[in-house]
């Protein structure tokens, strides 16, 4: 076997607001984008660990009527124009624009945002990571298996999110962390 070979997929399942970018609260114009500290070096990090990026994101203000889907599709077209800048590559975004209430299976902590994202590209609950700031993350990520990284940020309850990543390049490095150990154990017995 390949000594520098990777075994299994890598994924890391990106939270928008208050994790990639900074949470301008129901954000509706393209130009409010903002990265939040330590994103583009805590991005390319992963990316160089052969990490993949996809986003899940609620977006609630489509079912209260802040802002149309047509809107959204700007806001995440220069998202990941923004992103391409810097040498990333975000492969996919899944959005709930459901709102509390309508009972969807999508809006995390519900659990279909992600399977969404596991049946398209193809890999198990071991193969990726959820980046997120809020318990609705770390929600959706029991609910499926997946691994959760918690990062803090000003809007989502930080004293009470124990155990939380400081910024987002500290939120990679356990990304990192945690396919590295796995790959370690897949090749002690090969
Ligand atoms: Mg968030
Ligand atoms: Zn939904």
């Amino acid at each position: 076997m390949n000594e520098g070979a990777q075994t299994g997929k890598r994924f890391a399942l990106l939270d928008r607001d208050g994790t990639v970018v900074i949470d301008k609260v129901y954000l509706a114009d393209p130009a409010g984008l903002e990265f939040a500290p330590g994103v583009v070096e805590g991005l390319r990090l992963m990316r160089d660990a052969g990490l993949r990026f996809l986003m899940i994101t609620n977006q609630s203000g489509v079912a209260r009527g802040y802002f149309d889907e047509e809107t959204l599709a700007r806001i995440h077209r220069r998202l990941c124009e923004m992103l391409a800048q810097e040498g990333i590559d975000l492969e996919a975004i899944y959005y709930c624009p459901h709102g509390p209430t309508d009972g969807c299976r999508c809006r995390k902590p519900q659990p279909g945002l992600v399977l969404d994202a596991m049946a398209n590209f193809g890999f198990s609950p071991e193969e990726a990571v959820l980046i997120g700031d809020s318990e609705a993350d770390m929600g959706a990520a029991t609910a499926t298996g997946l691994t959760g990284i918690r990062v803090a940020s000003p809007n989502a309850g930080a004293i009470a999110a124990h155990d939380a990543a400081p910024d987002f390049l500290a939120a990679a490095r356990r990304a990192v962390a945690y396919f590295d150990s796995r790959q370690a154990k897949n090749r002690s017995c090969t």
